[in-house]
């Protein structure tokens, strides 16, 4: 059974959807099967991995709304180990059309459910808010991975997303654990990047990912090539990161 991971973050911009696509893509790389979930109505997990948004059919959309099964809207990437399930615009609106649906927390769970045997892992790219979805994707998952930019108030917001984590699993999702919380946009030369990482460090006790993943120009490029890092420019520091990490996530699964 494959492990499903949610990578969420209420803010935007901290490397959800860059972490999601080169993680997805490096363990895919490794000879692993790979399902990337883009539940973010801005689809730009679905560009990421050369999905045109504008040509595709059915979306999550679709699916969450109970009008396709998810196997139905999988697709293959051109990237080995590696299938999708995209988004599109229309997700926004399923925020609001969810509500009145029974056990509206537990569709993606659901949804999920009958592709779980043909994977290894199954990472969930989730939108910058703590709406339905994103509580969709704590319910669905086995664990959390938290992308965390280092910067100025790099914590704020933390307490709400671990309240949100405790009452899904209070809730809906006993087991949800955290998998890792990954420093994101370093960069060594800044003293300011060392503060924030001693203060990640000290409100996840243990639960840092020894790699960092560094600042690196070339991984804000790859997505308008639709490519993950792993298959644009291999060389890349970026690239060298998001392989260690999958290194590291495979061994901490081992
Ligand atoms: P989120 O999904 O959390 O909103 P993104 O992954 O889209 O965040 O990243 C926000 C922006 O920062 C994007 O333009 C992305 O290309 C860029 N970015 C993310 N990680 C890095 C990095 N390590 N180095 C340089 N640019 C990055
Ligand atoms: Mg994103």
């Amino acid at each position: 059974m494959g492990k499903i991971i949610a990578v969420a973050n209420q803010k935007g911009g901290v490397g959800k959807t860059t972490t999601s696509v080169n993680l997805s893509a490096a363990i895919g790389a490794k000879g692993k099967k790979v399902l990337l979930v883009d539940i973010d109505p801005q689809g730009n997990t679905s560009s990421g991995v050369g999905i045109d948004r504008r040509k595709q059919g059915k979306t999550m959309y679709d699916v969450l709304i109970g009008e396709a099964k998810a196997e139905e809207i999988c697709l293959h990437t051109e990237f080995q180990g590696l299938d999708l399930l995209p988004s599109g615009m229309e997700l926004a609106a399923a925020e609001i059309e969810l509500v009145d649906f029974d056990h509206r927390e537990a569709i993606l769970r659901a949804a999920l459910a009958p592709l779980r045997g043909q994977y290894d892992y199954i990472f969930i790219d989730c939108p910058p808010s703590l709406g339905l979805i994103t509580t969709n994707a704590l319910c669905a998952a086995d664990s959390l991975l938290v992308p965390i930019q280092c910067e100025y108030y790099a914590l704020e917001g933390l307490s709400q997303l671990m309240n949100s984590v405790r009452r899904v699993k209070r809730q809906y999702n006993e087991q949800l654990e955290i998998e890792g919380v990954l420093l994101t946009m370093y960069d060594g030369r800044l003293n300011l990047t060392q503060q924030v990482v001693n203060e990640v460090k000290k409100y996840f006790p243990r639960k840092v990912f020894a790699t960092v993943i560094p600042r690196a120009v070339r991984l804000s490029e790859a997505p308008s090539f639709g490519k993950p890092i792993e298959y644009f420019d291999r060389n890349n520091k970026g690239a060298y990161a998001y392989s260690a990490l999958a290194e590291e996530i495979l061994r901490l699964n081992a």
